[in-house]
């Protein structure tokens, strides 16, 4: 078909404009239209100030746009404009209801392509400096949604770490959910709110204890980490300490050496 334009799915990352990629930073200057969800930053207009940015946002239950109409303004906005671009949190890929957008744009023969970003969960992981893999003992991890489409809880135990997103309103019977599925009642968790953001927080608790980090997160987007990943790093015991210390100049050349971790004496 011809006269159409395409449609480029970007991840703007979970928080601050400046955790989107640079290739999706370079795509979005390029749009004439952008469709956006609530959980981006709006500092990203500085991206494509000229475009036409519509707010498509949904959070939690409240389903502002419903998917069948962003579906309907994608293919109508692709027949009217040369690049529309549709701006998701986080990743597109992750939760975010790409399955659909794609298949309305394919059945109208409009062309797109997906950009990745940062997930929720990778975002939560940097921010406490939990691994969500561990040698040895995190071989897999698991991205699931605590709630299914019919709006029931649901956990799982499937993999050394297990990540829920989309459980804010519901630790305490999520935490009960996923003892019933074999977690053991001390099972570490990390609770993070507003990851790769400023005002962040990070809570850890025993996943019987989870209801209590409920009230310290309310209304913010949440990801639950389970088991493996939950964990603070440990100091070795017995190995040297190893510091980074700058061997240059930050602000050199962008060819300067990287940092080089050194052994301290202890
Ligand atoms: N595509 C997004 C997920 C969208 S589903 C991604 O890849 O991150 C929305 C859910 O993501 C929220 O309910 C919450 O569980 C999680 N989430 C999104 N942004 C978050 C953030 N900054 N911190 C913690 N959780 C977040």
């Amino acid at each position: 078909m011809s006269g159409l334009g395409r449609v480029i799915f970007i991840g703007a990352g979970p928080g601050s404009a400046d955790l989107i990629t640079v290739r999706g930073a370079q795509r979005l200057a390029l749009a004439d239209v952008v469709l956006f969800d609530a959980l981006t930053d709006p500092a990203l207009r500085a991206y494509a100030p000229r475009a036409r940015w519509i707010d498509v946002g949904k959070r939690g239950f409240c389903d502002s746009t419903g998917q069948a109409t962003i579906d309907a303004m994608l293919v109508q906005h692709a027949s009217q404009s040369a690049v529309v671009v549709r701006l998701k949190g986080g990743d597109p890929s992750v939760f975010g209801r790409l399955e659909e957008e794609l298949a309305a744009l394919a059945s109208a023969g409009i062309a797109c392509e997906v950009v990745p970003g940062v997930t929720a969960a990778i975002a939560a992981a940097a921010d406490t400096q939990r691994p969500l893999t561990r040698r040895g003992k995190g071989r897999s991890v698991s991205l699931s949604t605590a709630m299914t489409r019919h709006g029931s809880l649901q956990g799982g135990n499937r993999a050394d770490t297990e990540v829920f997103y989309m459980a804010g309103r519901q630790l305490g019977a999520l935490g009960r959910q996923l003892e019933t599925v074999g977690w053991p009642h001390n099972t570490p968790v990390n609770v993070v709110s507003r990851a790769g953001w400023p005002d962040m927080l990070a809570s850890e608790h025993a996943l019987g204890e989870l209801a209590a980090a409920s009230l310290l997160h309310a209304g913010r987007p949440t990801v639950v980490t389970v088991g493996a990943g939950a964990t603070a790093v440990d100091p070795a015991p017995g190995l040297p300490r190893i510091q980074c210390v700058e061997t240059h100049d930050s602000r050199a050349s962008d060819n300067a050496m990287p940092a080089k971790p050194v052994p301290i004496a202890t």
